[in-house]
């Protein structure tokens, strides 16, 4: 039997875990489960799944979810606030830590896993993109066992070569090819680009996901993310990472070797395939996912990216060929953004403006502990605000 923290369980990653965790109850329990506010939701989880531990942000909202689940008969203990977050990902019962939380938010759980030599089922990309030395020195020291379940990643470690000594070059990879879907707007007028609302933005055309990635995945800003995950994941330099446009999202990612072949991964777009994945890994088990069916998918198609369409991506792949504090600094200005975006503040076309503007006066500086990060992060997110409130921007920009 397996025991699980599940940081993050009322997500949509979370979700699509408990789903294929309730496929399996022979092999894993829930030992936490943890939210920000949504109370109700984590109320119904805690019923199904009873886990020893619950966590919620709000002291005032933990105590009532407490109260509840007493009354239910549940025996959870329900904690609060963000220590509360770092205790349950390290608890010495837990086997398995799903990192699910969406934003730089999920750093100091997600780090605290790694510390504690968990096997970590990563979807909390931001964490690794902002603290990836970091990260990766805590997991190489604690012994950690570290899982991608982004799709894209995920289907790179299913095609990659056995692990083993040497870089990816002695191991005979050229290159690592990220594919992305090009989200809704990948054929929108460029002229109308100034007026897409949050509803387009969030309405993607393949994947069911949580907001920001879902506007994430609109700049292709997840993209972005995605390069600089994979470059500390799999120690690739950025020239080895190419990113290709695959608009039906069944090719996940692609390796390929010296010798011209070309490695892959394919399935549905459902999440609960790479969740699977590694949860079960070595072994493979049933996710819940329908097979794939190629005759009825007919064409795979692809395309370079337009980086005019697209400036996101550029700026992720100069942010992180310039250093940590630059990297810092564009999620931190991505995450002010796409929330500014979604509260109709700004414009779609402005997201990447601010970000470009927020990096560019980011001064390189070392990036040596989670303080270090936390700092930068901060400097960065009160540019943001001051760059939206100077251009006059914190009207609403769209009806409705
Ligand atoms: P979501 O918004 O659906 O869920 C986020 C979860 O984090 C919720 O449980 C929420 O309560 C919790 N949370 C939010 N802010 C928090 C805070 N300040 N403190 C503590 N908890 C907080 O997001 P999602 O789509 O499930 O994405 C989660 C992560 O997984 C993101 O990093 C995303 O990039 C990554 N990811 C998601 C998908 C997907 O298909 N949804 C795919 C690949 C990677
Ligand atoms: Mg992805």
């Amino acid at each position: 039997m397996k025991y699980l923290t599940i940081l993050g369980s009322t997500g949509s990653i979370g979700a699509s875990t408990l789903d294929v965790v309730a496929r399996h109850p022979q092999r894993f329990r829930v030992l936490a489960l943890t939210a920000r506010s949504q109370v109700d939701l984590l109320y119904r989880q805690c019923c199904s799944f009873e886990p020893r531990y619950a966590v919620l942000l709000d002291e005032a909202a933990a105590g009532g979810l407490q109260s509840r689940l007493r009354a239910a008969g549940i025996g959870t203990e329900v904690l609060s606030g963000t220590a509360a977050l770092e205790k349950v990902a390290a608890l010495a019962e837990t086997d398995i830590v799903v990192a699910a939380i969406v934003g730089i938010a999920g750093l100091r759980a997600t780090l605290s896993a790694a510390r504690s030599g968990k096997k970590i089922l990563l979807a909390n990309k931001e964490s690794l993109v902002t603290a990836g030395a970091l990260f990766m020195s805590a997991v190489q020291a604690s012994g950690a066992e570290l899982l991608p379940i982004d799709s894209e990643h995920n289907a790179i470690f299913q095609s990659l070569p056995p692990a083993g000594g040497g870089s990816l070059a002695d191991r005979g990879v050229r290159r690592i090819l990220l594919t992305a879907s090009g989200g809704p707007f990948r054929t929108l007028a460029p002229a109308r680009l100034a007026a897409v609302t949050p509803e387009e933005a969030v309405a993607h055309p393949n994947w069911v996901m949580g907001r920001k990635i879902s506007v994430d995945s609109a700049t292709m800003m997840n993209k972005g993310l995605e390069v600089i995950e994979a470059h500390w994941l799999f120690s690739a330099a950025p020239e080895v990472i190419e990113v290709v446009i695959h608009p039906q999202s069944v090719v996940h990612s692609l390796v390929e070797y010296c010798d011209g072949s070309v490695i892959a991964q394919l399935g549905n777009p459902d999440m609960r395939t790479p969740i699977a994945h590694a949860l079960g890994h070595p072994q493979r088990i049933a996710s819940g996912a329908d097979f794939l069916d190629l005759a009825r998918v007919g064409n795979l198609s692809f395309e370079a990216p337009d980086l005019a369409r697209f400036p996101c991506l550029r700026l992720a792949y100069d942010a992180l060929r310039a250093g940590d504090s630059a990297v810092v600094a564009l999620n931190a200005a991505n995450e002010v953004a796409v929330a500014e975006f979604l509260e109709r503040r700004i414009a779609y076309t402005e997201i990447p403006a601010l970000i470009d503007k927020v990096v560019a006066g980011t001064p390189a500086r070392a990036v040596n502990s989670v303080e270090d990060v936390e700092r930068i992060d901060a400097e960065a997110r009160a540019e943001a605000f001051a760059a939206c409130a100077g251009r006059g921007i914190g009207r609403s920009v769209h009806a409705g």
